[in-house]
């Protein structure tokens, strides 16, 4: 599933592709699993809109719209959205006409550049959805939880002291923080020198206040490196992200911690895997 930095991946090769280009018309699939909002609506709004840039809010792709003024007036402007959820293997794919559909394409776009924008999602856990916006004050979409790249550290601290569950599954909270995933909520924990089970609430201030850093830091570095590529993620443009090489834990159980030598340890923590170093980390 991507994760933080891979959807900021996406949207930064999406944004760089298609802001500026506009929508002509829209085709959508049979299957109604991916569509969060109605198919008339999602077409009604997307259809002809201006796409204004493309950016990730939490693990969503967001792309901002400006709408035709449905009475034909220039003067007043409508915005909307188009949110896309990646699930577990949705994919946003930049094609030609004449490249054949790829299996398990729930949407096709066709731009004004003569290109076309395709959504393709084997699994069908991803979700597709649009917002109009008809007053210019209106918010559109945010995320449930706290964006981490923007967030303040007393603000973390105070999400987090006190919590009774282990201190993954606190950062795995989407209503907490929204976007940290498995792979970036070790590779944090092990930097912070915590161990995943400890109680978020036994945890000090400062403690809380450096895993609040190095959960900014491990996110920051692998936007840098375009994601980690596990499975079959690719960015907007095909390529592969290069953060999976940097993981220190994550993926490398019985591998010799590379801090003390000690074999990493992996335990399932609310169903989930995780990773860590049973020496760096208490
Ligand atoms: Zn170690």
């Amino acid at each position: 599933m991507p994760e933080l930095p891979e959807v900021e991946t996406i949207a930064r090769g999406l944004n760089r592709r298609v802001a500026g280009d506009a929508v002509e018309s829209v085709w959508l699939g049979e299957k109604p699993e991916p569509l969060k909002s109605p198919a008339k609506e999602i077409a009604s709004v997307l259809e002809r809109a201006r796409i204004a840039g493309v950016r990730r809010v939490g693990k969503h792709i967001v792309f901002d719209l400006e709408l035709p003024s449905r009475n034909g007036r220039k003067s007043r402007m409508t915005r909307g959205q188009w949110i896309v959820h990646l699930g577990m293997t949705g994919r946003l794919l930049i094609a030609t006409p004449e490249v054949e559909m790829a299996k398990h394409t729930h949407a096709v776009l066709k731009l004004a550049s003569g290109r076309e924008l395709h959504f393709v999602d084997p699994r069908r856990f991803g979700r597709l959805a649009v917002v109009r916006m008809e007053s210019s004050s209106a918010p559109g979409f945010a995320a449930p939880g706290e964006e981490p790249l923007g967030s303040q550290t007393e603000r973390f601290v105070t999400l987090f002291r006190g919590r009774k569950t282990p201190i993954k599954s606190a950062l795995l909270n989407q209503k907490l923080f929204s976007g940290v995933g498995n792979i970036y909520a070790d590779e944090s924990l092990f930097r912070a020198g915590i161990r995943p089970r400890r109680r978020a609430a036994s945890l000090t201030r400062e403690q809380l206040r450096k895993l609040h850093g190095t959960v900014q830091e491990v996110l920051r570095e692998a936007i840098e490196l375009g994601g980690s590529s596990v499975s079959d993620y690719v960015d907007a443009e095909g390529r592969e992200g290069f953060f999976q090489f940097q993981h220190r834990v994550y993926g490398r159980e019985g591998e010799p911690c590379l801090v003390c030598g000690t074999p990493i340890k992996r335990v399932i923590i609310a169903g989930r895997s995780s990773h860590y170093c049973p020496r760096c980390q208490k």
